[in-house]
């Protein structure tokens, strides 16, 4: 598909001005309906409200989730449905009152629209909005040349991150959540079940906390990753019995925060087993088979269980984590692929989940 785009190139944005591409088209990836991806043409956005900055997209990450949709797993999908929520590009055009960003500025998007009017919004979570609307999810998403977003969802990059890098920043906030939420801190063994992008986050975050961190995974690659990236201590579940462990790293008090990003029945049920007394064991599953565990594991050493989901405020922190250089991305990215191959980059995660950190669409 070739766009027919007429008029002024700018040399600096390197793109056609926005007085040129008003009313024209622009290419998108779409997932239509289960099981089915395509690259489509899809209408520019303009500047309508005041507070609307309009992205140029260079990169956005596959996510598994962005996986669930077009699998089907995820019951609030809407379909057809432009896809991506790992979004990072320059600012292409501002309304009248963006003061935050200008024209021009590289910027990572914080992806979701909260009501600001619910309970959960008045106590400072907009991320359990009950009216939650997740880009490339409940409305469409940034996997598009150009997309639009209001001017609090658009967060300045510092100099010292390439953009490649920078679509890793919301995955780390998904790290940061689950760390904020277990109230981790520098005393504690934080355990992290499951060494795929979203666990290696999690243990990147918690190490820079100044915890101790303990990663289980059944790949020894992937263990020989996390090393890396923030775990200290590594237990390959297939040859070890993972409870003995765990209780012989923390001395025979159980890990103080246990973070599930294996999320499975299983999983849930065995998290409430590794955890100490006063410890917190933190869930990041959207898996909808019941665990079975037994109330005394919780009442016995008062350990609470927290829910954790998106992010509420951890871009700022984890563009402060970028800006002090805290934060390894090295080889977290496995591959590029261009907006032609989007369908191909998905069969490639299929096809090779366990050697899949994170795929990237690079849409120019
Ligand atoms: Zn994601
Ligand atoms: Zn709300």
């Amino acid at each position: 598909m070739s766009l027919e785009l007429k008029g002024e190139w700018d040399n600096d944005l390197k793109c056609f001005s926005p007085k040129v591409l008003g009313g024209l088209k622009m290419k998108s990836g779409i997932i239509e309906k289960v099981g089915v991806i395509k690259i489509k043409e899809t209408p520019m956005p303009k500047i309508e409200k005041a507070n609307d900055v309009i992205i140029k997209v260079k990169y956005v990450g596959i996510c598994g989730s962005d996986i669930h949709i077009y699998h089907g797993q995820n019951a609030f999908a809407k379909y057809p449905l432009v896809w991506g929520h790992e979004i990072v590009g320059h600012v292409h055009e501002v309304g009248s009152e963006v003061t935050s960003v200008k024209v021009g500025d590289r910027v990572v998007v914080e992806p979701f629209i909260a009501c600001g009017k619910c309970y959960s919004c008045k106590n400072g979570r907009r991320n359990a909005c009950q009216e939650l609307k997740v880009f490339g999810a409940h409305i469409d998403g940034g996997c598009s040349e150009y997309f639009k977003v209001p001017e609090s969802n658009a967060h300045i990059l510092p100099d010292n991150v390439s953009l490649e890098d920078a679509v890793l920043i919301e995955p780390f906030t998904i790290g940061a959540q689950a760390c904020y939420r277990g109230q981790v801190t520098k005393d504690d063994f934080v355990f992290v079940m499951g060494g795929g992008t979203i666990g290696l986050t999690v243990a990147e975050n918690a190490k820079i906390l100044g915890a101790r961190v303990i990663l289980s995974d059944i790949v020894d690659e992937k263990l020989d990753f996390a090393k890396k990236h923030g775990a200290e201590f590594t237990i390959n579940a297939m040859k070890e019995n993972v409870a003995d462990r765990i209780f012989e790293i923390t001395g025979g008090m159980g890990a103080n925060v246990v973070i599930d990003s294996i999320c499975n029945k299983k999983s849930f049920e065995d998290a409430l087993t590794f955890v100490s007394n006063a410890g917190r064991v933190v869930e990041l599953s959207f898996n909808t088979t019941p665990s079975e565990i037994a109330p005394i594991l919780l009442s016995k050493g008062e350990v609470s269980i927290m829910g954790s989901r998106h992010q509420t405020n951890r871009f700022p922190v984890v563009i402060d984590y970028v800006r002090d250089e805290k934060i390894v991305f090295e080889n977290f990215i496995t591959a590029f692929y261009p907006l032609e191959d989007m369908e191909k980059a998905f069969k490639y995660i299929e096809q090779h989940l366990d050697k899949t950190r994170k795929v990237v669409i690079k849409l120019y």
